[in-house]
């Protein structure tokens, strides 16, 4: 058993922390989340320097990395900032949909444009009534010739209103079947008239915004669906299994970050004539969260690993996804005791990060739809 990175994958991971060093400095992290404004030039640089290139095989102008390769990458986005990386899962998981089940036309259309950077995609299945039972979803595409036109309404939309965004929107195109025959998968440019956005005032992931979208009438071309007319179901599940694992990545690269600026902090802040962090308390702490983060990387890189070997995995990503979002919330909450007043305080970024690591356990599948999808790997059918 080889628990080691290849030097090809250090050399990536160190040109992605000389990247973000360069273009995400920490105050230009805070002004973003401050003016809750996104950083196009950073999504540039991500673009110029091949990463979104990097999931995709080179037929299609990728560069050929594994799932193991981007959760890398993911993982040094993320410790420096779990927000604005989501600009770049968002759109690579759409992507990906496209890559597996879209027709060569579609592909020769849609992905030079993504791997540029030219476009980004945001994923549009949550909406009022439908969340954790996405069965529920009622948006409809109805055909009218050449065209679909939708009607409905999304709901925590992930970087809907970046620039050049395009929604990649789960609808129903036929309500009376079951709702795994009778979803679609279509494209929507965020520009297209009858499509309106408002930017959701959320605890956190402020710089990449979490989007409300009205759709009325709105006319899509046919060839703007992806996987056939009624084929959304299998988009849905195979682009969420990878969000999971790559996401995981980035709750261990949150994690991480939190963990080092309180032990820096605990090292340093002096009270009672000595550093804290040699009261046993605040050094179980730190000792619980290391301990925590090198159990959530080997469920990561494991899980992450065996999409990279094009193994089944769903148990072992939904392992990563539970444990790491709640290892990712919990270390942000303890950060804050250690560094105490000045955790909760603007000028310093632990605050930051507990807003921001709050929705791993919602996101993408709460923490309770991942233990009922356990139990019925069990063969316990707890729950739908
Ligand atoms: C910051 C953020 C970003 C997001 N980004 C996107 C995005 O880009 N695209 C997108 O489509 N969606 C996105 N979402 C939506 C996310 O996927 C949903 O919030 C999530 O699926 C839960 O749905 P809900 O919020 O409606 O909660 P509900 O489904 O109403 O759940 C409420 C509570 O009930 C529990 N519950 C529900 N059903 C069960 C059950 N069967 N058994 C046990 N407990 C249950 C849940 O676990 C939860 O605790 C985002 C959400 C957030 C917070």
């Amino acid at each position: 058993m080889d628990f080691g990175f290849t030097e090809e994958q250090e050399m990536l991971r160190d040109s992605v922390v000389k990247l973000m060093a360069k273009h995400a400095p920490p105050e230009a992290l805070r002004k973003w989340d401050r003016e809750r404004a996104y950083p196009e030039d950073l999504y540039q640089a991500w673009a110029e320097a091949g990463l979104l290139r990097l999931p995709f095989p080179e037929r299609v102008g990728g560069l050929g990395g594994s799932a193991l390769d981007v959760a890398l990458v993911v993982y040094e986005l993320s410790r420096v900032s779990t927000d604005v990386t989501m600009a770049f899962g968002g759109s690579i998981f759409c992507g990906l949909n496209i890559l597996r089940k879209g027709t060569d036309e579609q592909r020769a259309h849609w992905l030079p444009k993504l791997l540029g950077g030219e476009i980004k995609f945001a994923i549009g299945i949550s909406e009022p009534d439908a969340g954790s039972d996405v069965g529920a979803l009622r948006t409809t595409a109805v055909r009218d010739g050449d065209r679909y036109v939708v009607n409905g309404q999304k709901l925590w939309t992930t970087g809907a209103g970046l620039k050049n965004s395009v929604i990649c929107a789960y609808v129903k195109t036929d309500t009376k079947a079951h709702y795994r025959k009778g979803m679609t998968h279509i494209l929507i440019d965020a520009n297209t008239p009858g499509v309106e956005l408002r930017k959701l005032n959320m605890l956190g992931r402020r710089s990449v915004g979490t989007y409300e979208i009205f759709l009325k009438d709105v006319s899509v071309p046919a060839d703007r669906v992806i996987g056939g007319e009624g084929g959304g179901w299998d988009c849905l599940m195979g682009g969420l299994q990878y969000e999971r694992a790559v996401s995981s990545a980035g709750n261990c690269g949150g994690s991480q970050a939190v963990f080092d600026l309180a032990k820096s902090y605990a090292a340093e802040r002096v009270q009672f004539g000595q550093p804290i962090g040699s009261f046993q308390a605040i050094g179980h702490m730190l000792a619980d969260m290391e301990t925590e983060l090198e159990a959530g990387k080997m469920l990561t890189w494991r899980a992450n690993w065996l999409v990279s070997q094009r193994k089944d995995a769903l148990k072992e990503i939904t392992h990563a996804k539970l444990f790491t979002s709640e290892m990712y919330a919990r270390h942000a909450n303890m950060g804050v005791q250690i560094m105490g007043g000045y955790g909760l305080n603007e000028d310093f970024d632990m605050q930051r990060y507990l807003r921001d690591s709050r929705s791993t356990t919602i996101a993408a599948g709460t923490s309770q739809t991942q233990r009922n999808l356990l139990a019925n790997l069990m063969g316990l059918k707890s729950s739908k």
